[in-house]
């Protein structure tokens, strides 16, 4: 047996892989990536791919930056390990905050680091939660989130999640956490309306949903700035600056997960600064470290802060964080990656190519399978359609996404395919010619399977 076969055959006999059909695995088995050099990545038979996805929407600055490397190397000599519990500290933890804060929107002043935007969002919860008992409003706990968001898999972040199998068999969502409408106009819109109305229908209902449960019962409202695992929805102009003003007038906190939009994604530094949103609490993690190591954080308003501080005197301790908490060597890496976006402008690198970007994915609305191409600077997804006037969507035993990915991948691009549409996040050094690449490549597998 090759020590091919060999890898595949060990991989279904031992792993559960996340987000995988577990039936088609036991008869597919794995594709092993074996190396990574700038956005490409190669397979274990030597195959190579552009990465479109940066992995999970991650890997931000490809997968062979040596500064990264070397500065976790660095970082390993020196101290492996250290943790921040009952006062303790370590360097790269204290430097990271100092840098993330200089570029993180002004109103956030403390972090509370983790390891993955899971629980960078379960932490948000669990902080509204306190925040509310510390202030008096015990009764202030449920948090609105929206159909189609997605905010991780742990028990509260599974729940904030808006999409139907982060639910199905898990028993989620859990009480205290209500769901609101995706504001994607395609697939929400009534016959007729315009967009302008469409999102004031939303706003409107978000305030209806306020008033129902009763705004002293709402703590928090969380959104992505662009949905991503959703399907890539771009929030239509006047949604956020409206949904804003209704958290205001019932005093809801507004917690906004960057975990995909933060650090350039959206051609800002953050998604907050593309769609001007002021939050309360803001996760982050992903580009954070450009996805090298594992490290995330959750970012709050001095307001909160002072009023969780003040408890001390009744429950002692601030009981949360984790063994890995600030890791001196995520981030020492998540450290490098910051300066690295400052010395080589990585906000405007993406805005020198976006606009590319965006003309190759908004020229595939024209193709016959595609009902809508939506995006903002380099993220975006492509709509299937059966039919464009009725919009109608594949039948799921279709798998048309599946289809077009599989084909996609066969001209050495990876996209992702996300029920009816294909998702695309490239990491932010791609370059003009390999943007053709990458659509080049997604109009020849669309083509086939018409
Ligand atoms: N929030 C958003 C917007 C995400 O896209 C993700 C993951 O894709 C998460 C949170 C969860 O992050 P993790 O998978 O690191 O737990």
């Amino acid at each position: 047996m090759s020590s091919e076969t060999l890898s595949s055959t060990t991989d279904v006999k031992n792993l559960v892989h996340p987000y995988t059909n577990l039936g088609d695995h036991l008869n597919k088995g794995p594709m092993i990536i074996d190396r990574g050099e700038g956005i490409y990545i190669y397979d274990n038979h030597g195959k190579r791919y552009l990465e479109g996805m940066s992995g999970l929407w991650c890997t931000s600055l490809g997968f062979s930056e040596e500064r990264l490397v070397n500065a976790a190397i660095a970082q390993f000599k020196k101290l492996p390990y250290y943790h921040l519990f009952n006062s303790r500290s370590n360097t790269p933890a204290i430097e990271l905050s100092a840098k993330l804060l200089e570029i993180a929107p002004k109103n956030l002043s403390k972090i509370l680091y983790a390891n993955s935007g899971s629980e960078a969002n379960d932490a948000a919860v669990k902080l509204v939660w306190f925040y509310h008992n510390a202030i008096g409003k015990p009764e202030k706990k449920k948090i609105i989130s929206r159909l189609r968001g997605y905010h991780g898999v742990t028990v509260a972040s599974g729940s904030l999640t808006g999409l139907p199998a982060n639910h199905l068999h898990f028993d989620l969502p859990i009480d205290r956490i209500l769901h609101t409408d995706c504001p994607s106009y395609y697939h929400g819109a009534e016959s007729g309306e315009s967009e302008e109305a469409f999102t004031q229908r939303l706003i409107n209902n978000l305030e209806q949903l306020i008033l129902k449960e009763g705004p002293e019962t709402v703590g928090a409202f969380i959104a992505e700035p662009v949905m991503g695992a959703g399907g890539v929805i771009v929030p239509p102009e006047g949604y956020f600056e409206g949904v804003q003003k209704v958290l205001k007038k019932y005093d809801i906190l507004f917690i906004v997960d960057e975990v995909i939009c933060g650090f350039g994604r959206t051609g800002m530094m953050f998604g907050c600064d593309t769609f001007n949103l002021q939050p309360d609490i803001m996760s982050v993690a992903k580009a954070l470290s450009s996805s090298y190591l594992p490290i995330s954080a959750t970012m709050i308003s001095q307001a909160i802060y002072d009023k969780i501080a003040e408890q001390s005197d009744e429950v002692g301790v601030f009981a949360h964080g984790v063994t890995y908490s600030g890791h001196p060597i995520c981030a020492a890496v998540a450290l490098e990656t910051i300066k690295i976006y400052q010395e080589d402008n990585i906000v405007a690198h993406v805005q020198e190519v976006a606009p590319h970007f965006q003309k190759r994915l908004h020229a595939l609305a024209s193709h016959p399978l595609v009902g809508e191409s939506r995006g903002i600077g380099l993220i975006g997804a492509i709509e299937l359609t059966q039919d464009k006037a009725s919009k109608k969507p594949f039948d799921s035993s279709v798998k048309i996404e599946k289809r077009v990915q599989e084909n996609v991948a066969k001209h050495g691009v990876l996209v992702r395919g996300i029920r009816n549409a294909i998702a695309l996040c490239p990491p932010l050094i791609i370059t003009i010619e390999q943007i053709d690449e990458l659509f080049d490549s997604l109009e020849k597998g669309l083509d086939e399977v018409l």
